[in-house]
């Protein structure tokens, strides 16, 4: 059968990484067998305690597919974080929960909630079309929606996440609170990782208006530990401005035990930071109190402001 590559955005976090594994369990199950779950980077640390933990192998790592490929995307839809030849494949779906940046000549199928998680629209679909969900699958998909509400503490956090942890952990026989925070934990060791690593985690570029910038987010549970290299981390941050002719470049250090960000921000554009968070950046750094989300905090509130 003809193949349908199943892959998350760029940089891959736990939700583009087991929403490709979860989807491609569901088209099967519908009868695709030529699905293949794929990813478009490297699987970082907090996913990698989720695949050690279930002992599955991550999906195939790819950098573009062949011109008229057939496709799915999952927890992403903008051109710019996916394949770079996208306008030139074949989407036959998207489940996503990210705000819409695609746009095709064609018909295709075209789930998005505005839940906090992917998985949380995976759950919903293995429901709809009675499709059982198996201890393994139900751990992957825990394991995102915690990662991507911060173990239900970001404000992207719906009613609906909570309910498909409740179910999910029971199915997956997993404690959230207990389960959840190791992996997060796990996720934040940066010891063996280099300057540019660090930057490249969880980059996105975006656009806040005219303003042409990339928001990288780090999570810790230790902000002043990372700080310690705010120095190395601001003369590469300083290096990719010039290269990529951004405007600006956040470096968002989420602590995820306190639920709060520090940001350093560099570029011409630093201070629209102050502009939209009320702050004053010292020596290019400010405490963004209660800021954990970049899709809910951070995108909205930089566009309106810039
Ligand atoms: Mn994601
Ligand atoms: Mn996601």
């Amino acid at each position: 059968m003809e193949k349908t590559y199943i892959f998350g955005h760029k940089n891959p976090d736990t939700d583009s990484i087991t929403s490709s594994l979860v989807m491609t369990n569901f088209e099967k199950k519908l009868g695709n067998t030529g699905a293949v779950a794929c990813r478009l980077g490297n699987i970082n640390k907090e996913t990698e305690y989720v695949l050690n933990y279930l002992g599955i192998e991550a999906p195939e790592l790819i950098e573009k597919v062949e011109e008229g490929a057939n496709v799915i995307l999952v927890d992403h839809n903008s051109p710019k974080e996916s394949i770079d030849n996208l306008d030139k494949v074949n989407i036959l779906k998207v489940v996503d929960h990210h705000k819409i940046a695609l746009e095709t000549s064609y018909p295709l199928f075209y789930r998005a909630e505005a839940v906090g998680c992917t998985e949380t629209i995976m759950y919903k679909l293995y429901k709809e079309n009675g499709i059982e969900i198996d201890k393994t699958i139900a751990t992957l998909m825990v394991s995102a929606i915690i990662s991507d509400t911060l173990l239900l503490k970001s404000p992207t956090t719906t009613d609906d996440d909570r309910k498909a942890v409740k179910e999910l952990s029971e199915i997956a026989g997993i404690n959230p609170e207990v389960y959840g925070l190791e992996m997060l934990k796990a996720g934040t060791d940066l010891s063996s990782f280099s300057i540019d690593e660090i930057l490249n985690l969880d980059a996105k570029k975006i656009d806040f208006k005219e303003v042409k910038s990339i928001v990288n987010q780090v999570n810790t549970a230790d902000i002043s530990d990372v700080m310690t290299l705010k120095a190395d981390l601001e003369a590469r941050m300083n290096q990719i401005i010039n290269e990529e002719g951004l405007d600006l470049f956040m470096l968002l250090i989420t602590d995820i035990v306190n639920s709060n960000s520090q940001v350093i921000a560099l570029g011409k554009s630093a201070s629209l930071v102050e502009k939209a968070y009320g702050v004053k950046l010292e020596n290019n750094t400010a405490l963004l109190k209660g800021v954990v989300s970049r899709k809910k905090q951070v995108v909205p509130v930089m566009t309106e402001n810039a």
